[in-house]
């Protein structure tokens, strides 16, 4: 089945009661009738379902079975908020004294999680530049313990060669984990080029209207075939002292093996858990997601194009635009399209603040994926804390301002940058 199905049927079995929205189970736990099937429930004998909300719920099940068939993977765990996916799934393969090789051109949030908390932990990151995946070779060493990248990066709309970058990582057993929250799985599939484990914020295109914080982490079919017996990875192959000696890799349940150990390990200890509300947002979210992605794109090469085009505009950077220097990747990687996010360079500081204050379609908001267009200037607001330097390698500038081009029309948002501008 081709997604725009998918995304409106997959994972939904009707019930007795046959209704066509996905119902709601908004509840904390499960009836589990007698001593014996608690018993085999809590050894995990039933799988992973309806136990404690903490570590699943129906409505949060269909969610996270849709996404996993959005992104052809074999498993899915719905999380908090796309940090907690990102902190969670790097938690699952590193611990104190293991390090992990990153993409410079990350969120800031990412950065600020990678370079203070994650080192709070005794986990070090080392980056590479985006640009360059040879570096990674010579960063990496046997405390590696992950690969991690942004398919399409935010904000610095930095595209990655994805395939370059896991022919190095399977090369060397290493996991790859990728956040493709700017690309969707409508425009692009990590999976389909190897990635291992591909994670999101559903709080952008997901929900799509700005509703909720979620977050997601999609492992790929047949990952146990690189982790079973893998030195690096002894907590998938040696007993888990938790679970009366359960081997995760052993074989794995139901085949899935990244996302059943951080369900049943992290987030039974740490909690960050989706709320089943949230769960059904985002499955509005993704019915339309086809859709939205296709517009989000189409406004957005107009935009880029027409900024290209003003005399007071340094630089824009969008991957679909035949002078970017991601063109080539673009057509490889995002061939449905070049999602809504681009950024653009004026001279200064000044300048890019003007622009803010002036432009009364787009708001002025730190969020991304909205139907509603978004203007920010990350020098003064999300990438504020990082260092001259830091923000020179994110790919920041100060005269940078980023777009999340809505759903609106293309012609009055053109307008409005238009008259702002001057
Ligand atoms: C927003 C975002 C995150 C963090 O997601 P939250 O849901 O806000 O925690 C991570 N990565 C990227 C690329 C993002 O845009």
């Amino acid at each position: 089945m081709q997604k725009e199905t998918l995304a409106i049927h997959s994972g939904y079995v009707k019930d007795s009661q046959r209704t066509m929205a996905v119902p709601i189970y908004q509840t904390t736990a499960y009836d589990f009738g007698t001593a014996d099937f608690a018993a085999s429930s809590f050894n995990l004998q039933q799988g992973t379902d309806n136990v404690y909300t903490r570590v699943g719920n129906p409505t949060t099940a269909i969610f996270e079975k849709r996404f996993a068939q959005l992104e052809n993977g074999s498993g899915a765990l719905a999380v908090s908020s796309g940090m907690s996916a990102i902190f969670n799934s790097i938690l699952n393969v590193a611990e104190s004294g293991d390090n992990i090789i990153s993409s410079a051109q990350l969120y800031g949030g990412t950065i600020t999680l990678f370079t203070h908390t994650l080192k709070r932990l005794g986990i070090h990151v080392k980056y590479f530049n985006i640009n360059n995946p040879d570096e990674i070779l010579n960063l990496i060493d046997d405390k590696t313990k992950a690969i991690f990248f942004e398919t399409l990066s935010n904000p610095s709309i930095a595209l990655s060669d994805i395939e370059e970058i896991v022919k190095i990582a399977d090369q060397n057993n290493i996991i790859t984990i990728v956040d493709n929250t700017v690309a969707t799985p409508i425009l692009c599939n990590p999976i389909d080029f190897g990635v291992d484990v591909v994670i999101h914020s559903a709080s952008k295109y997901a929900t799509g209207q700005g509703l909720a914080i979620g977050g997601i982490i999609v492992e790929r079919p047949n990952l146990v075939k690189k982790i079973k017996d893998n030195y690096k990875y002894p907590q998938f192959n040696n007993p888990d002292s938790s679970y009366h000696g359960l081997v995760y890799s052993n074989p794995p349940v139901d085949g899935i093996l990244f996302t059943f150990r951080t369900r049943m390990s992290l987030l039974r200890d740490t909690g960050s858990v989706l709320s089943p509300f949230n769960s059904w947002l985002f499955i509005q979210g993704l019915e339309t997601l086809s859709l939205r992605m296709k517009q989000h794109s189409e406004n957005a090469l107009k935009i880029a194009e027409f900024l290209e085009s003003h005399e007071l505009v340094k630089k824009v950077n969008y991957p679909k635009l035949k002078s970017s220097k991601y063109k080539l990747l673009a057509d490889k990687y995002l061939k449905n399209g070049g999602s809504g996010l681009l950024s653009f360079e004026v001279e200064s500081y000044e300048k890019a603040k003007d622009i803010v204050n002036k432009v009364k379609i787009f708001s002025l908001v730190a969020n991304i994926g909205d139907s509603k267009s978004i203007i920010t200037h990350p020098a003064s607001t999300t990438h504020q804390q990082l260092s001259e330097n830091e923000m020179i390698k994110a790919g920041v500038s100060k005269g940078l301002i980023r777009l999340s081009i809505g759903l609106e029309n293309s012609q009055d948002l053109i307008d409005d940058l238009k008259s702002a501008l001057n």
